[in-house]
């Protein structure tokens, strides 16, 4: 009876992993055709001084309306296109769109904020990424501080020599680059120190936990007053992902972190709606 029960289990082991792997495949095809059919579109996420509210940056996430599944999520098919290579096709056309956009903004006379671009792992390990961020901005006619990069902490903490490369290229021609979820890897903080850049944003596993009284998770409490700290000694901007509600806001201004994110500010928002969270958009217009 053993025996033939460890068979079933088997049997339903490889059906599973069949219709995983069906699904993905599924997926990484509808992906080839979304790009052509033009289903990628971007939102941006305001990103705002924690005391006063003001925008100061903008953070462009890529959003899949697919015709038939409705909205796929970037938690879902950037883990795939990132696998399947798909992303060093998308990934370009991400940045294009921000950088088209941003242009609009700027012909219109719109006072805008710099919009950082989220590039994956692989994306930023390609050997020519420096001259492809570049290229996006002069093809735009735009200006290097109108853009920035975010890199997670676990792209940035592989490849090393390449790392601090190309962040070292980018700081010299004025282009920020932020490093996200930061406190999900494991950074040798004396290789952080020796990283170009701007910005931390702490990730949002930890300000989520702050949500109703942060004194019962004083783990995260301090790993977030840490983050912080790092940042203050490093001469880097921390932004805190992920506020929602005033409790989180109160404990991060009261760590003296600066800037932050989150659906307590705005969620991300279409291209159209993003002059009316600057501040700037005409009546009836
Ligand atoms: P991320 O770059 O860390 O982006 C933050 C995510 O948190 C976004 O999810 C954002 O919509 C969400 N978020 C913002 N405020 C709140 C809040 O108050 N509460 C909660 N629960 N969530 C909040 P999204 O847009 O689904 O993106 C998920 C991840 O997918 C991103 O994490 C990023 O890693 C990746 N991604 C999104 N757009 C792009 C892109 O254009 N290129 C690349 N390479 N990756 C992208
Ligand atoms: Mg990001
Ligand atoms: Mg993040
Ligand atoms: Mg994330």
């Amino acid at each position: 009876r053993a025996k033939s029960e460890g068979r079933r289990c088997y049997h339903f082991y490889t059906q599973e992993l069949d219709a995983a792997l069906q699904e993905r495949m599924e997926l990484d095809q509808a992906m080839r055709h979304a790009l052509e059919r033009g289903e990628f579109h971007l939102v941006y996420q305001p990103r705002v001084d924690l005391i006063s509210g003001r925008v100061l940056s903008l953070e462009a996430l890529v959003r899949w309306r697919h015709p038939v599944w409705g909205m796929v999520s970037p938690g879902r098919f950037i883990p795939l296109a990132e696998q399947t290579g798909f992303i060093l096709t998308l990934g370009p056309e991400i940045l294009r769109q921000a950088c088209e956009q941003i242009h609009i903004w700027k012909a219109r006379g719109i006072p805008t904020v710099p919009v950082a671009v989220n590039l994956s792992a692989r994306e930023f390990r390609q050997p020519d990424v420096f001259e492809r961020i570049m290229g996006a901005l002069s093809t735009a006619g735009l200006e290097a501080s109108d853009l920035e990069i975010e890199i997670t902490e676990s792209a940035a903490m592989s490849s090393v020599d390449q790392t601090i490369r190309t962040l070292t290229q980018l700081n010299d021609r004025g282009v920020c680059v932020s490093i996200d979820d930061f406190g999900t890897a494991y950074s040798s903080l004396n290789y952080l120190k020796r990283l170009p850049v701007h910005a931390i944003k702490i990730d949002q596993s930890f300000v989520s936990d702050m949500r109703e009284d942060p004194a019962a998770h004083p783990e995260d409490a301090a790993i977030i007053r840490a983050i912080i700290g790092l940042g203050q000694t490093l001469g880097m901007t921390v932004i805190a992902e992920g506020i929602e509600n005033q409790v989180q806001r109160d404990f991060l201004i009261e760590h003296g972190c600066p800037q932050g994110q989150g659906y307590l500010f705005s969620r991300p928002v279409p291209a159209g709606e993003v002059e009316r969270l600057l501040g700037v958009g005409g009546v009836g217009g």
